[in-house]
This record gives structure tokens, sequence and C-alpha cells, in this order.
């Protein structure tokens, strides 16, 4: 399809409620959502292409508007926001300038990421500009103690409970660490279905890092 066409497509749409539980903005967990209701309702899905509400956004304008992207729709928020919002900034605007707009900080945060509040990454520099793939900012008084080291696991189960897909992250946190006996490995097919939503880890009592455990059992098989 050439773009002049393109803008004028009306693609067929079906709303799908997934509910709106973490990890189910993951593109593994949204695919297999999606499969889940499709079985159910019997509706052939077949092949899915997953976009978030600000690619879309950004094709729309692209493809209708022949808008470059020049902006991004970016949430702001964390406990130490004076005014959480959803802003419109321009690519390469400083992060600073998007807090300021945001009321600044309540108090000085305890740390300030940028993507999701589970999977971000640390900013270190108020003055790193805004790219074409940023979607999240968020600014926290309080958080886990960095620097804590882990404990040993007390068997409190909350890594099965949390895990989104079933997976038993103790067991394969064992299986790294204990040295290697391969009559006792667990099925390390099913720790490759992990996408890594850090759930685990979260609940931890143990503050044990389960995910990054999982991701190098995996690279390691
Ligand atoms: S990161 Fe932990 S909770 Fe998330 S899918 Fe992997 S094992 Fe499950
Ligand atoms: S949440 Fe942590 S302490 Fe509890 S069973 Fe899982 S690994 Fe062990």
């Amino acid at each position: 399809m050439i773009l002049s066409e393109a803008g004028n497509w009306d693609p067929p749409s079906l709303l799908v409620l997934t509910g709106s539980r973490y990890p189910q903005r993951n593109q593994r967990e949204l695919d297999f959502t999606l499969r889940d209701y499709g079985k159910k309702e019997g509706v052939e899905l077949g092949s899915l292409m997953i976009l978030g509400p600000v690619t879309m956004a950004a094709i729309h304008d692209a493809v209708r508007l022949r808008k470059p992207v020049m902006d991004r729709y970016i949430a702001v928020g964390g406990s130490a926001v004076r005014n959480p919002q959803i802003m419109k900034v321009r690519v390469g605007t400083r992060v600073g300038d998007i807090f300021a707009e945001c009321g600044g900080f309540i108090k000085s945060p305890r740390r300030i990421a940028a993507g999701s509040p589970l999977l971000g990454q640390a900013i270190v520099d108020l003055d790193e500009p805004i790219t074409k793939t940023s979607y999240g900012l968020f600014a926290v008084l309080e958080g886990q103690k960095a620097g804590n080291a882990p404990g040993t696991c007390i068997g409190c189960g909350e890594c099965r409970n949390v895990c989104p897909i079933g997976l038993d992250p103790e067991e394969f946190y064992k299986a790294s660490s204990v040295s290697r006996n391969h009559q006792e490995e667990p099925s390390y097919a099913r720790a490759a279905e992990c996408h890594g939503c850090r759930c685990c880890d979260v609940v931890c009592p143990s503050r044990l890092p389960l995910s990054t455990a999982i991701s190098a059992l995996v690279r390691e098989y």
C-alpha cells in the first residue's frame, strides 16, 4: 500500500479490554492475553504486531498529517513529582525542564529514571534530552534501599504467586546459584519464557536478583 492510500485506509477494529494488571503492557503478556481471548471467543487474530499508543499516534501523524516524529507523549510521575501528568514534549527537551513544568519536586527525589517504574533506566543528569523512544519519566522519594545485600531464600513463594506466566523464579534462581548438576536441572525451556517484567524481584523479601539470574541461566543454556 502506498502512503497516499494508507492515509485513507480505515482498518477494521475490535476493542478488547484486557485489564490493567502489571505487566499487562508487556508485549509478550499482551500476546498471551489476546491469543487467549481469541481462543475463548472463536476470533482468528492471525499474526500480531503490538504497538503502543504513542507509536500509534506517531504513525497517525506521519501517514495522515505527513508530519515527522518531533514530539513525544511522556507520562511524568512518581511520589516526588508535584503535579504528575501526561505531556506532549518536543524531542530533545531537557528532562529537568519537564519536571519543572510539572511543578518541580516535593522533596529531593531518591531516584529518577526514564521508562517504566520497574524497568526504567536511571537518569543521573537532568540535562539529558527526551529522545524519540522516550515514553515515561518518574522520580520517587522512597524506593528499595540500594546497596542492601541479598539475603537467602525463605521459601515464602511470593515470586511464584506474582509471576504473570506461572514460572517458579525461586527454582531457577537456585539452579543458577548452585554448582551445576545436570541431572537436577529444571526445564530451561520454561526459563526462556521469562519476559523480564521483574515482578518477582520486587516482591522478594530477601531482595534476591531473580530475573537477572534467570536471564543469565537462559544465556548459558
Ligand atoms: S521476571 Fe520474574 S515475574 Fe517476570 S516473567 Fe520472569 S520470572 Fe516471571
Ligand atoms: S520471593 Fe524470594 S524468598 Fe520468597 S520464595 Fe521467592 S526467592 Fe525465595
